[in-house]
Order: C-alpha cells, then sequence, then structure tokens
C-alpha cells in the first residue's frame, strides 16, 4: 500500500527565486542588470509556462517563494492561487541562513510568514531553506510558528516525524536529494556555482529512474524545480514527459504538499508508535 489514500505521493515543488537566486549571495548584483535579468525569467516567462502546464493536465502543486518576491509579484500570486496551488514559505530575501544571526534569522522567518498571510489569508505550512543549510533554531522556529511540514533533509527516500528538542513533533519531512532537482542539470551563470549545461534528456532519464524505483518500493519522490530554469521552453518538455509517465503508471497522487502531507500523517504516527 502507498503512504497516502490516493496513491503514490509524487510531489512537484517549484522554488520561485528570481533575482534573489542572485541578490541574496551578493547585494551588489541588484546594480547589473543583465544578472538581474535572468532572475526576472522566472516570473516573467517560466511561471506562467508552467501554470498552463500544471492546468492542463489540473494538476495542484507547492510554490516555494521568498516573501520579498511575493510582495514584488502581487499578480503573479494570485495567479498561482487561482490555479489553486499551494504557496510554501521559502524565506523572506533569500539569504543563506548560515549567515544570519539568530536575530536576523527569526525576522526572515516572521516576514515570510507575513508576505504569505497577505495573499492568502492564512499562515504557511511548509518551509523549504534557501540554500538547503539549517542553523540550532531553525527546527524550534518551525515548531514555533507550528509549521506542518519541511522539505530540506537528504536522509530518506520516505517521510518521517520530526524530533525536536528530544520532543516527537508532527512536522513531516519530505525529503529530497540534487538528483530531483533541475539546477545540478542547468543551473548556468557567469557569477553562481554550478556552471552545467546538461541535454533535458539527462534530467528526464534521472527522474524516470527514480520514479521507477520509488514507486516500486512504495516510498514518495520529491521533485524541486525552479522556474527560471525548468519554465525554459527546452526544459519544460521533460515536466510534462514526467506527467505523462507518472500518469500512464497510474496509483499515482501529484498534489499540494500541504494535503498530501495531512493525508499520510497518520500512517506515519502509526508507524512511530
Ligand atoms: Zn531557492
Amino acid at each position: 500500500m502507498h503512504l497516502t489514500s490516493r496513491g503514490f505521493p509524487l510531489f512537484f515543488t517549484f522554488d520561485l527565486d528570481a533575482e534573489t537566486m542572485w541578490t541574496a549571495r551578493d547585494a551588489s548584483y541588484a546594480e547589473r542588470p543583465v544578472l538581474m535579468s535572468q532572475g526576472a525569467y522566472g516570473w516573467k516567462v517560466g511561471a506562467d509556462r508552467i501554470l498552463k502546464l500544471l492546468a492542463r493536465y489540473d494538476l495542484k502543486t507547492t510554490f516555494f517563494i521568498p516573501g520579498l518576491v511575493i510582495d514584488q509579484r502581487p499578480e503573479l500570486m494570485e495567479r498561482i492561487l487561482e490555479g489553486g496551488h499551494e504557496i510554501a514559505h521559502h524565506s523572506y530575501t533569500h539569504r543563506w541562513i548560515l549567515s544570519l544571526s539568530e536575530d536576523e534569522e527569526r525576522e526572515e522567518m516572521e516576514k515570510g510568514i507575513e508576505s504569505i498571510r497577505r495573499v492568502t489569508g492564512s499562515s504557511p505550512k511548509g518551509w523549504r531553506s534557501p540554500a538547503a543549510e539549517i542553523s540550532k533554531i531553525t527546527m524550534p522556529l518551525l515548531v514555533e510558528h507550528g509549521f506542518a511540514y519541511s522539505s530540506n533533509f537528504f536522509d530518506d527516500d520516505s517521510p518521517y516525524l520530526h524530533t525536536v528538542g528530544n520532543k516527537p513533533t508532527n512536522i513531516v519531512e519530505l525529503p529530497f536529494r540534487w538528483v530531483l532537482d533541475d539546477a545540478p542539470f542547468f543551473q548556468y551563470s557567469i557569477v553562481l556555482p554550478g556552471r552545467t549545461m546538461q541535454a533535458p534528456s539527462a534530467l528526464l532519464e534521472a527522474w524516470k529512474l527514480e520514479f521507477d524505483v520509488l514507486h516500486a518500493e512504495k516510498r514518495m519522490m520529491m521533485v524541486g524545480m525552479h522556474p527560471q530554469i525548468i519554465g525554459q521552453p527546452s526544459r519544460i518538455g521533460v515536466l510534462q514527459a514526467l506527467i505523462e509517465y507518472a500518469l500512464e503508471r497510474g496509483d499515482v497522487w501529484i498534489g499540494r504538499c500541504d494535503e498530501m502531507v495531512e493525508d499520510m500523517r497518520p500512517r506515519l504516527q502509526g508507524a512511530t508508535v
């Protein structure tokens, strides 16, 4: 039996970093219009191409968005919400957590929550770190703010419940790995690390092979994408091909993280008793 009542949990998540992918590394990049335009592609073109594809298959998914981008792009936020998608927390400015003081990290958390509350009317359920790192106060902050899930760790192919400060919690971890992310295959910038430009077919091959094993083992699949990357013409077809591949297999639930987490949590709680 799969981990949800509706089948194998397949998560499509989109980290809409936009210009913060650059400004989080170096604030002076804001003065370099061509660098900024590479991030702008995410909200100007990539996001809507993704929304259109998801609508064609009637899929609802999750967008992790820095609060700053939420505040800057209210019309895009409306389109994301109209599509039935979830907006989850992805910091405020996308600055690296390990470079922040505790006060700064608290501020990033609180401002990001406020931005999401302004557009959705409720607090975010999920949190993903801007740079795949957490500090010693991050998990306690998630408990304090009542988060339902985290999608940050690389240590499993199945979801699990977090223990924080030696206490069991109801926070579900939705783990991922770099092979399930578009950035290591395609992120190319003169100033960012990882100048790679692989063929779209390399990503599709990896994701199909991952799907086959994870589905057969009745685990989960967390796909992490960036609109400025997967939303480009040569790559959107990879996402479409994976959707088709999964739907043909059947017994799969492609949905919002918050809804799938609520569905699977009782099973996870049972497993820990
Ligand atoms: Zn990000």
